[in-house]
């Protein structure tokens, strides 16, 4: 037997446990502090009624014979695909129905994808960002390369002509700076790997949090994206459903390799690996598209704008720079008097007991910064604020 002997070259993930660690002993220590958590990106809003009652109304189906059921189809039902279609339509994006594949979250697919590319396949990825996307190329023994995000391109790197690339990572609204490509940038990077014969893989897990409609929300809006680009959703941020878990994936028809379709590799993967997402699940998916799911889901979402807004109008008195905030649930700040993202993290806990996440977690170009979620209650948002405003 022989072991994945990259797994041994993936850094140990100390980030939250660090965290948690230092907030428990600060806790105990403390025991009077009332501590506000700003640092996990987990929603705390609940599932809205029409999922409610969606989900409700299947599990009777489910309990009785006549609308009981057993497997579904692996890429999922018609009518959820169907809704996913239609919302995307409302963007001006059409899909064929069999270009979207339901699966039980984004994490997962943007995982899985790789089974159905090769090994030797030069990966950018930018640095820093969500850590899945290093991890699950470290786990299968690729070449990485990083893709430079600073405060000098507003965390949102462009493509360098120079450089080769077959699999290029792209998140917008980004995990962690907040930061959101536009059209025009969108499109250096479709040209750029259409150009390449390049695959993007475009994780748009927050796009239900852009405000600015000139702001694209989907790759596919850009011409040209439909032959060389991925795309992966989630309805966890969108509404509420981290603990529910849905999400869906895009391949294109018109997505190819040497004449072979990514389409139908992914389906065969999809297929062979994959049983589906519950029925249940489903239907309250499907619920989010209803138009009564889409009033509810974007009550949530203003209710967590409200406290990202709250929270730049701080950062800007205080005149500390950041990024995030508008069309994002997270805020991207330089901590402030050239502290380091720990130092800022332990600073922050002792003086004003709130917890936020060290950037430099997310990759070497996050030192210096720190990360905020608009995902708590409201009150605890500006009594945070106010505390962080106090410490300067
Ligand atoms: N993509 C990004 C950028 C994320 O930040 C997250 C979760 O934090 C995910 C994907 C995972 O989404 P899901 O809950 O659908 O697996």
């Amino acid at each position: 037997m022989k072991i994945n002997g990259h797994y041994l070259e993936l850094q140990d993930s100390y980030l939250f446990s660090t965290i948690a660690k230092k907030v428990a002993a600060f806790g105990e220590s403390h025991p009077e502090a009332e501590i506000i958590r700003m640092g996990i990106g987990d929603v705390t809003l609940p599932l809205c009624p029409a999922v409610v009652e969606a989900m409700q109304s299947a599990v009777a189906e489910m309990g009785q014979k006549e609308s009981f059921r057993g497997y579904g189809p692996e890429q999922g039902y018609d009518f959820l695909r169907e809704a996913i279609a239609a919302y995307y339509a409302g963007n001006g994006v059409s899909l064929e129905l069999e270009e979207v594949f339901v699966s039980d979250g984004a994490k997962s697919d943007v995982g899985n994808i790789l089974d159905i590319f090769a090994q030797d396949n030069q990966v950018l990825i930018p640095n820093p960002v969500y850590p899945v996307y290093l991890d699950t190329n470290i786990m299968a023994g690729r070449n990485v390369r990083y893709l430079q995000a600073d405060a000098s391109n507003g965390f949102l790197p462009m493509p360098d002509e120079t450089v080769d690339a077959d699999i290029i990572y792209l998140c917008s609204p980004n995990n962690p700076t907040g930061a959101v490509y536009n059209r025009q940038q969108l499109k250096t990077w479709v040209d750029y790997a259409n150009q390449k014969k390049a695959v993007i893989l475009f994780d748009a897990a927050y796009e239900a949090f852009i405000q600015d409609s000139s702001l694209p929300r989907s790759i596919y809006e850009i011409e040209g994206a439909k032959t060389c680009a991925i795309e992966f959703c989630s309805l966890s941020k969108t509404a509420g459903f981290t603990g529910t878990r849905c999400g869906y994936t895009i391949v294109p028809l018109a997505l190819e390799c040497g004449g072979t379709k990514l389409n139908r590799l992914w389906l065969r993967r999809q297929t062979t690996k994959f049983n589906g997402v519950p029925y249940i699940v489903q239907r309250g998916a499907a619920a989010v598209f209803s138009s009564e799911g889409q009033r509810q889901t974007k009550e949530a979402i203003a209710y967590y704008q409200k406290n990202a807004a709250v929270m730049a109008q701080t950062l800007q008195k205080m005149g500390v720079w950041f990024t995030g905030g508008t069309n994002s649930p997270y805020i991207w700040m330089k901590c402030p008097a050239g502290y380091s993202s720990w130092e800022y993290f332990d600073k922050l806990l002792e003086q004003a007991h709130v917890v936020g996440t060290p950037g430099v977690g997310f990759g070497e170009n996050g030192e210096g910064f720190f990360r905020l979620t608009a995902f708590g209650d409201a009150e605890k948002t500006k009594e945070a604020m106010r505390r962080m405003e106090a410490l300067g």
